[in-house]
């Protein structure tokens, strides 16, 4: 009997361990809780409810297949080294399959789960799947990791034009194998159930995940370009949440879009090739978190700037969190965030960088609360999207250029819909008015003043910036992107 220890790969079809375990023999499946570990790493509440809905979802497929799925408990993961040997014993497991994780905590699990289960004579099989490219096989000619995005991308295209990461088909059904799958749990304890209108929007199940790709395929793909950087519309993906659970996996998106663009990733459709772009920032963060472990452990990846002068204003920070800091994109965005469990890229950009430069507060406090919230938290890309906007990370945002949330505001949001759509208290101000609607004789009584001056408080981050002890460092960031 073979065991598929599921995690973020909740999903039948192109599921490298699933595939490989069924293809061994007889197998059944299991599914760790571990609310500790969850703690511990900030998963937001609707982000477990999104996985446990996932799993449910799952289950059933699974049992068409006569694979029954069992559910242990295994708090921390310390744990399930343990866990993992007993319910081997019980069924008499040869091995054990799982899809690779990245991440400190992920590998030494892993690593742990391995060597036990060995010890005991029980193989312990990890495949990639998660990426398109395994970390540490894409790198510069010197060997290391790269660390700008566009020479990473130029990597990864000569590796898909020599050959495409391929689709893996879904397992075959079973003989059944008289083993009862559990229950899988609807709650966790410590973690609130979110609101139905929230569950609403992010439908469980791999038919829905496939549902979204088609339709953004189909109806969206080819304006992603041009449209991707507006709010208010609806012009990119909303896959994270399921790419994060693994509910899709990145090569169907990879083959959906070039399906889509006569085989091309690198010319043909514009929006395409960006889209491509996007899946490859994906990639490419999560080969950072491999080669530069500091950044799985709250370190910065560029060291000289952890002498940044952050400042300690929690009242600032708790407006921010709360969405009334008095600019309306930011507000109406972290609006967005509490309500839905998603922002919109444009708009994770713009609320970091206000808070880690014209509030010149710490990214890991922003980060922490992103996770805290949002229904897609992915350590890599969460990290690495902070560590841009706070021009502390790999290939980021060079600290002396900040975004305006007003000009921000002006750009992406003109007619002020996204603001309107959630700061309803703004309704009446024109399209002018609404970006900044205490900035001229808009005095109101339903909207906070904005806690901080644009540009003072710009020229206060520029200032801290500039004393950092080996500036030239932080400075010299060759960029390959090119967000404005
Ligand atoms: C401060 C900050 C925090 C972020 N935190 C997360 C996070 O926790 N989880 C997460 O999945 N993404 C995160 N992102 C990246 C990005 O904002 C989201 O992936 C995107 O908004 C998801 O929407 P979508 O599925 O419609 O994306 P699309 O535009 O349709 O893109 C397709 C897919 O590409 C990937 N992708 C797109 N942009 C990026 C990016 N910049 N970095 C890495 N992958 C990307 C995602 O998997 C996304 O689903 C963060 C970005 C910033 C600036």
């Amino acid at each position: 009997m073979q065991l598929i220890w599921l995690r973020s790969d909740l999903r039948l079809n192109d599921n490298t361990a699933l595939a490989a375990a069924a293809a061994r023999g007889p197998c059944v499946a299991v599914y760790l809780t571990s609310p500790a570990q969850w703690r511990a790493h900030d998963d937001a509440p609707c982000k477990i409810d999104f996985w446990l809905r996932n799993l449910a979802s799952l289950s059933t497929a699974l049992a068409e297949l006569n694979i029954p799925l069992l559910i242990r408990h295994a708090p921390h993961w310390d744990q399930a080294p343990s866990v993992l040997l007993t319910l081997c014993r019980e069924l008499n497991i040869e091995a054990v399959h799982a899809n690779e994780e990245y991440g400190v905590n992920e590998a030494r699990r892993d690593a742990e789960a391995a060597r036990c289960l060995k010890a005991q004579g029980i193989d312990f099989h990890s495949y990639l799947d998660q990426l398109l490219f395994k970390p540490g096989s894409v790198l510069t000619r010197t060997g290391s990791y790269f660390q700008v995005f566009s020479q990473f991308r130029k990597a990864c295209y000569s590796r898909l034009h020599l050959s495409l990461p391929k689709l893996i088909r879904a397992p075959a059904r079973q003989a059944p194998t008289g083993i009862h799958s559990d229950l899988v749990p609807t709650e966790v304890e410590g973690f609130a159930l979110p609101s139905d209108s929230l569950r609403t929007l992010w439908p469980a199940g791999e038919n829905e995940a496939r549902r979204r790709l088609d339709t953004f395929v189909d109806q969206h793909l080819d304006f992603y370009q041009s449209e991707r950087d507006f709010p208010a519309k609806p012009g990119t993906s909303q896959l994270s949440a399921y790419l994060v659970t693994g509910v899709v996996s990145p090569r169907q998106c990879l083959h959906a879009a070039l399906q889509a663009n006569q085989g091309e990733f690198e010319s043909g459709s514009a929006g395409t090739v960006t889209w491509i772009n996007e899946l490859l920032w994906r990639e490419f963060y999560k080969h950072i978190l491999v080669g530069f472990p500091r950044v799985s452990r709250h370190r910065a990846f560029r060291p000289e700037t952890e002498a940044l002068a952050w400042r300690n204003a929690p009242e600032e920070l708790a407006a921010w969190k709360q969405a009334r800091t008095g600019l309306p994109i930011i507000d109406a965005a972290m609006r967005q965030l509490l309500e839905t469990g998603w922002m919109h890229n444009r708009l994770r950009m713009v609320v970091a960088m206000f808070l880690t430069k014209n509030l010149l507060i710490d990214w890991r406090e922003g980060e922490r609360f992103f996770m805290q919230h949002l229904i897609d938290g992915d350590l890599a890309a969460n990290n690495g999207g902070w560590q841009w906007s706070a021009s502390t990370g790999t290939d980021s945002a060079p600290w002396f250029r900040l975004f305006n949330p007003l000009s921000q505001s002006e750009k992406f949001d003109r007619d002020g819909l996204f603001i309107k759509r959630w700061l309803p208290e703004l309704n009446d101000l024109d399209k002018q008015q609404v970006h900044n609607p205490l900035g001229g004789l808009f005095d109101r009584p339903d909207y906070p003043a904005p806690i901080v001056n644009l540009s003072q408080s710009r020229e206060r981050a520029l200032e801290a910036f500039r004393n950092l002890p080996t500036r030239q460092h932080a400075m010299t960031g060759k960029t390959g992107d090119q967000r404005t």
